[in-house]
Parts: structure tokens; C-alpha cells; sequence
């Protein structure tokens, strides 16, 4: 291990400064400890679209940043009291649900990471731009920058997204994604453009949040900026093989053509809006089966955020089980001593990993939910509006931190174990054990 004694601060490396290395960050320098974070990008842009920020997230951020920074993430959020869901080709609002109960705070994903840039860097951590890192020795542990220089510490903390270079040498091989056989496309575009439309100007009169549930289609429609924003994602099963064809990327060009022929027979006003949209992103969703492991051979580089755990857009809550994450993976390393990193990141990723499935399937459950749902009209009964809400209402109440404290004892005796054995039991799959218990079986962790 890279330490000398165990009163210095505990020494540790971040790869990436997206929303999860900026979490990481934060909750790490809370406790104290001596951390860097190291971005490849020479500068971030506004990027992405909508992003969901959830109590569970924002309540680790306040205790780490104060109330300033919880009260400038709210501002970011849409203020809509209500989001309906609605029938596909009518509009009529099937239910109505507090905008709470879907994914807290709706806002746009770059000004919630321009917060939380800025609240890492108030906390006196420094985010090295343009030092991309491209090699490992995990054993030390240490990183590699592309000019050559070689970094150590007592831990790596791989936040480096869904294309993780850090999975990689975690797990030991490439992880290839897979066709969900679901697609989105997504578009987001001034307000005033909508606003010229009488036919779907009540859209952005003020902030709103509204969804269409179609057979095997939905789209999910919002307003940022109380209106000044706009932003629609189009989600399809894929029929065609070739659709399948995975390209996981942000920045894909869509087809606006293509949509217009999904969106056959849905309610004028959002086809209305949907026709005005200057240009849209084609975005396959892809899934990747749960990681056996979020650690190192060596016990000291260990993963975090969409690089391990990422979600489908249904779950609205990638970025806040990143956070979550963040919270757990400081608590461990503050329990375990800097002595004793190995005992460290084997219990975050046996506290975490039950918890991140069940959003994780949350979103899957709410889209087949959706996609579903007409299919009961048409034979003609009514549609029940508790069988389409969202159900994501109890993931708020619950507080990373004070769970891990609590189950600290536990699981760290367990893995206290394991590390003398040299056995440890895989998070998924054959030989898994009692902290993934009450998880969803099958393959399928998505990734958004
Ligand atoms: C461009 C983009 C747009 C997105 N848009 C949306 C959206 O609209 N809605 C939504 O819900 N979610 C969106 N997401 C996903 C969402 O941001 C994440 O689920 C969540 O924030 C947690 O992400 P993360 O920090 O784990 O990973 P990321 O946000 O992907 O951050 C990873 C960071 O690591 C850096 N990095 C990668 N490799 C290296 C390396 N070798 N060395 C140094 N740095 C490295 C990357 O440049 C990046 O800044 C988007 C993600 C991206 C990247």
C-alpha cells in the first residue's frame, strides 16, 4: 500500500470530474482525507439534457457543502408541483403524481454539474484538467497521466463513466455494452420555439413535467428555466436488428424524420411541439450486466457512478446513487483507517450493490409498467393509476451514511474474513453471498 503512517491523511485519487468524481470529491474532503481529482477534458460544455437530483442525494450533498449548495441545486430544478402521466393518443391524464415521487428535482445535468464543480474546488480540491489517465499499477496503487507521469496514493477511485478505462483492470477484460432493445431520441431547445405554437404553447407556460404512454413507446416531456428550456426524449422498442446495432454515445444525431414516424397518432399538443424541434440525438440504450466486482485484484482501485453502476433514464437516478456511493465509499475508507484500504472498499461495494440494482430495476419495472398500460384499455378496463406511477418515492428516505455506519460492523466482519481466506465472494452471480440477498435476479444493469 502507498501509505507511510496511518495519521497523515489518507491519500486519494479520482479519475474524473463528471457529477459521481465531483460527489466523490466532496464526501472524501469531508472526511478529511487528501484528494485529487484528475479530468482528461480541457473544459466541460453544457452537455446532456435532463438529469433527476433525488433527496437521498441532496441531503449527503448539504451535510458535505451547506445549505447554500442544496438551495442552488433546488433553484436548477423544474418547480412543476405535478407531472402527469397520460394516454398516448388522447392526453387524457391517466394519473397525476408529486413531481417528488419521480425523480425529485428535474434540471439540466450541466448546470447541476457546473454546482457541483464549483462546490469541489470551494472545498479546497483540486480538479486537474486535461490529465487523462491511461494506465494503472494497482498494486501500489498508482495512476498513469498521458504525459507519462506516474501518481501515487492509497486509493483510486475509478469515476470515469460509462466507458470506464478503470473497469477495464478491474474487471480483468473489456466490457462490451448490449442492445436494452430499447431506443431514445431526445431533444432540447428554447422555449420560445414551442411558445410560437398555440397548439402546444400551454406546454412551457410554465414549468411542467408530462408523459405519454403508448404500446412500447413513451415520451417524456419538460420544461427548465420555468419555461425559457425545452426538452422532450422519445423512448421505442426496437423491432429491426440492425436498430440494435449499439453506439453508446451522447452526441449521435437523430433521424427527425424517424420520429415523426413514431409519433404517429399521439396527442397534437406534444406533436406539435415535436415537429418545431430544430434537431434531435439518436441514443441507444444499452445494458450491462451487474459487476461481479467494483475492486481491484489488489483491493485499492475501486469503482464508482455510472463506471460501475449506471441507470436507464426511468430510474432518474444515476447521478443520485453516484452521490450515494460517494457517501458510502468516504465512510468506509474513514472506518477502515488509512491502514486499511482493502477492508475499506470491499465493504462499500457489498453495502452498495443491492441498493444500486434495486434503482436499477425501479426503471425497467416503470417502463414495462408503461408500455404496458394501454394494452389493459384496449381490452376494455380501466387503467388503475397506482399500477403507472412512479415508484421511486422510497429511495429518498434513505441516508447512505447512517446505513453504512449501521451495517458497518456486519458486513466489515464478514469481508474481514473473506480478505484473510483470500476469498472474496463475487457481488453477482454464482458464489455471491449475503449482501446481495432481496436483489432482482436475471442480467440487466442498464446503463444510461
Ligand atoms: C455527455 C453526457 C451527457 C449526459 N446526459 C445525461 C442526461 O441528459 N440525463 C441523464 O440522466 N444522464 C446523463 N448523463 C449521465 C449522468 O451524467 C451520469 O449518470 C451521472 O452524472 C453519474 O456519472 P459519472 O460521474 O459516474 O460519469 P460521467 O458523468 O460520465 O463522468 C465521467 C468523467 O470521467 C472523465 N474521464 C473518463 N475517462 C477518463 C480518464 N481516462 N482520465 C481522466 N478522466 C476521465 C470523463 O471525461 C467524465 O468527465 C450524461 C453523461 C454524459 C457523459
Amino acid at each position: 500500500m502507498g501509505s507511510s503512517s496511518d495519521e497523515a491523511p489518507l491519500k486519494a485519487i479520482i479519475i474524473g470530474a463528471g457529477l459521481g468524481g465531483c460527489a466523490a470529491a466532496l464526501a472524501l474532503k469531508a472526511q478529511h482525507f487528501d484528494v485529487t481529482v484528475y479530468e482528461r477534458l480541457k473544459t466541460f460544455r453544457r452537455l446532456g439534457d435532463s438529469l433527476g437530483l433525488g433527496e437521498n442525494a441532496l441531503k449527503l450533498l448539504r451535510r458535505w457543502g451547506g445549505q447554500q449548495l442544496y438551495d442552488d441545486l433546488c433553484a436548477i430544478g423544474n418547480q412543476a408541483p405535478d407531472m402527469q402521466i397520460r394516454e398516448w393518443g388522447s392526453g387524457r391524464v391517466l394519473a397525476q403524481q408529486p413531481l417528488m415521487d419521480m425523480a425529485g428535482y428535474i434540471g439540466h445535468r450541466g448546470d447541476y454539474h457546473e454546482v457541483f464543480l464549483k462546490a469541489t474546488r470551494d472545498a479546497g480540491v483540486p480538479i486537474l484538467m486535461d490529465h487523462e489517465v491511461v494506465a494503472f499499477d494497482e498494486s501500489k496503487p498508482s495512476i498513469t497521466l498521458s504525459d507519462g507521469l506516474e501518481i501515487e496514493a492509497d486509493v483510486v477511485i475509478g469515476a470515469d463513466g460509462i466507458k470506464s478505462r478503470a473497469r477495464e483492470l478491474v474487471l480483468g477484460f473489456k466490457d462490451h455494452p448490449r442492445s436494452s432493445g430499447y431506443s431514445c431520441f431526445r431533444a432540447y431547445f428554447p422555449g420560445s420555439i414551442v411558445k410560437g405554437d398555440p397548439k402546444c404553447a400551454e406546454l412551457v407556460e410554465k414549468d411542467s413535467v408530462n408523459i405519454w404512454i403508448g404500446d412500447d413507446t413513451h415520451v417524456i416531456q419538460n420544461t427548465l428555466r420555468n419555461g425559457e428550456e425545452f426538452n422532450w426524449i422519445l423512448t421505442r422498442k426496437l423491432s429491426h436488428e440492425k436498430d440494435m446495432e449499439i453506439t453508446e454515445s451522447w452526441f449521435q444525431e437523430g433521424d427527425l424524420d424517424e420520429v415523426f414516424r413514431c409519433i404517429e397518432g399521439l396527442d397534437e399538443r406534444i406533436v406539435a411541439a415535436i415537429k418545431r424541434t430544430p434537431s434531435c440525438l439518436d441514443w441507444k440504450i444499452c445494458y450491462r450486466d451487474p459487476l461481479p466486482t467494483w475492486v481491484s485484484r489488489s483491493h485499492m482501485i475501486v469503482l464508482l457512478g455510472d463506471s460501475c453502476h449506471a441507470h436507464l433514464p426511468t430510474s432518474a437516478q444515476g447521478a443520485s446513487q453516484a452521490t450515494e456511493s460517494a457517501a458510502v465509499l468516504a465512510i468506509c475508507l474513514k472506518l477502515a483507517g488509512r491502514a486499511n484500504v482493502p477492508l475499506a472498499t470491499r465493504t462499500y461495494e457489498k453495502l452498495r450493490f443491492a441498493r444500486t440494482r434495486q434503482s436499477q430495476t425501479n426503471g425497467e419495472d416503470l417502463r414495462d409498467r408503461w408500455h404496458n398500460a394501454l394494452k389493459n384499455v384496449k381490452a376494455g378496463r380501466e387503467i388503475d393509476p397506482e399500477t403507472i406511477k412512479m415508484r421511486n418515492r422510497p429511495l429518498y428516505a434513505f441516508d447512505a451514511e447512517a446505513d453504512a455506519m449501521q451495517r458497518w460492523h456486519a458486513v466489515s466482519s464478514q469481508v474481514a474474513e473473506e480478505l484473510r481466506e483470500g476469498q472474496i465472494t463475487p457481488l453477482f452471480g454464482a458464489g455471491s453471498r449475503s449482501a446481495t440477498e432481496g436483489v432482482a435476479s436475471g442480467v440487466g444493469a442498464a446503463s444510461a
